[in-house]
């Protein structure tokens, strides 16, 4: 072992007191060999959280919030709506915590979701895909007012972007500083991770352009047609320029309260559309040529940043936010064309030794 050579470690300096200690502080990593030379790739790997996505940071703060002012009582249900990823962070938060959560989802989201839910010990209420993200809303909402519970509200709490505020958005000041930022590449389910961006990249980093991306086919911003909302920024029906869209996560068939402060105080610079397929296509392109193993909406947003890598100035430089991990999407088109059974030429490199073939 050439010890002059060899990768060392040194551990984190400190012991967590709790997993829910090791949530944020998630690395901004090179892309290396895909887009243009000459132009700066980076990726924020949010499934460096111990729940594997973006929404950890938020789960955690909604709680602690609310245990804060009070209306969280010790040991009362949590519900809430969620595409998934909300839901499993909630679920580690409860568990450690010691809240009994219920979430209401789609259908339509994967499996993994579901699982890995109940996993950490929540309750799942399927509602059908037919009724889209406002009948999972409306389900949660119904149940919080029957049964005295905590309702979560994270399409309308100011909880959620204030923590990518005080997290998200800090975290990338602070690796950031002294270089170039060009470009802030986001998609919005909630809106929180791009209105918490905007809030402290305007104030502090204002040469920065925020690109926000919206499916190509579910163009809820992109049609300039106003959400109805009810008195407390609930949506009131379902958005017309909605359409079913495969990237799980971003953009229910409302545009949430907490993304309209982002659309209201000019918190992104750009809307680009995006479709189900670049997104899939941007996924399999950075688990294949960098290792980096995302899900759809990471995929979709690495490849709104590649769009934008093409076309950029030699020396610029761009951060694709990447939300969650490819392995909350093994039953979904994202792992569709990967095969479980041997093909040909594994096959054949099996037989060009004589021991251990199966079949
Ligand atoms: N991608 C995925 C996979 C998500 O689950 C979410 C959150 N629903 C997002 C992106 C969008 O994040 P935000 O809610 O902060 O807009």
């Amino acid at each position: 072992m050439d010890m002059a050579t060899i990768r060392t470690t040194a551990g984190r300096g400190r012991l967590y007191d709790s997993v829910l200690d090791t949530v944020g502080d998630t690395p901004v990593i090179r892309v290396n060999n895909l887009g243009p030379a000459g132009v700066r790739l980076y990726v924020k790997a949010e499934f460096f959280n111990p729940a594997d996505s973006v929404k950890d940071r938020l789960a955690l703060n909604i709680i602690e919030a609310a245990e804060r002012d009070g209306s969280l009582r010790p040991g009362q249900t949590v519900v809430e709506a969620t595409s998934g990823n909300t839901g499993i962070g909630l679920a580690m938060v409860c568990a450690q915590k010691g809240y009994p959560l219920v979430v209401t989802m789609a259908d339509s989201f994967s499996v993994e979701r579901r699982k890995l839910m109940r996993m950490l010990g929540a309750r799942v209420i399927l509602t059908p895909r037919a009724q889209k993200g406002t009948g999972m809303y409306m389900k949660a909402a119904e149940l919080a007012a029957k049964h005295g519970w905590f309702l979560a509200r994270q399409f309308e709490t100011s909880a959620n972007a204030d923590i990518h505020e005080a997290t998200t958005a800090r975290e990338i000041i602070a690796d950031f500083a002294g270089d170039r930022l060009d470009y802030v590449v986001t998609g919005y389910g909630t809106g929180g991770t791009v209105a918490g961006l905007s809030r402290v990249l305007r104030r502090e980093r204002p040469e920065t352009k925020i690109i926000l991306s919206e499916p190509a086919n579910a163009g809820l911003l992109a049609s300039g047609i106003p959400q109805d909302r009810g008195p407390d920024g609930a949506p009131a029906k379902s958005h017309p320029a909605f359409e079913p869209h495969p990237i799980q996560g971003w953009t229910p068939d409302f545009i949430p309260n907490v993304l309209q402060e982002a659309v209201d105080h000019h918190g992104y610079d750009q809307l680009v559309p995006v479709s189900g397929a670049a997104g899939l296509d941007g996924a399999r392109k950075l688990a294949r040529r960098e290792g980096i193993m995302t899900g759809i909406s990471g995929g979709a947003t690495f490849a709104v940043a590649m769009g934008l890598a093409e076309t950029a100035a030699p020396g610029t430089v761009i951060l694709a936010m990447l939300p969650d991990t490819a392995e909350r999407y093994l039953t979904t088109p994202l792992f569709e064309a990967i095969p479980e059974a041997m093909d040909e030429a594994e096959m054949e490199i099996s037989r060009s030794t004589p021991g251990y073939q199966i079949g």
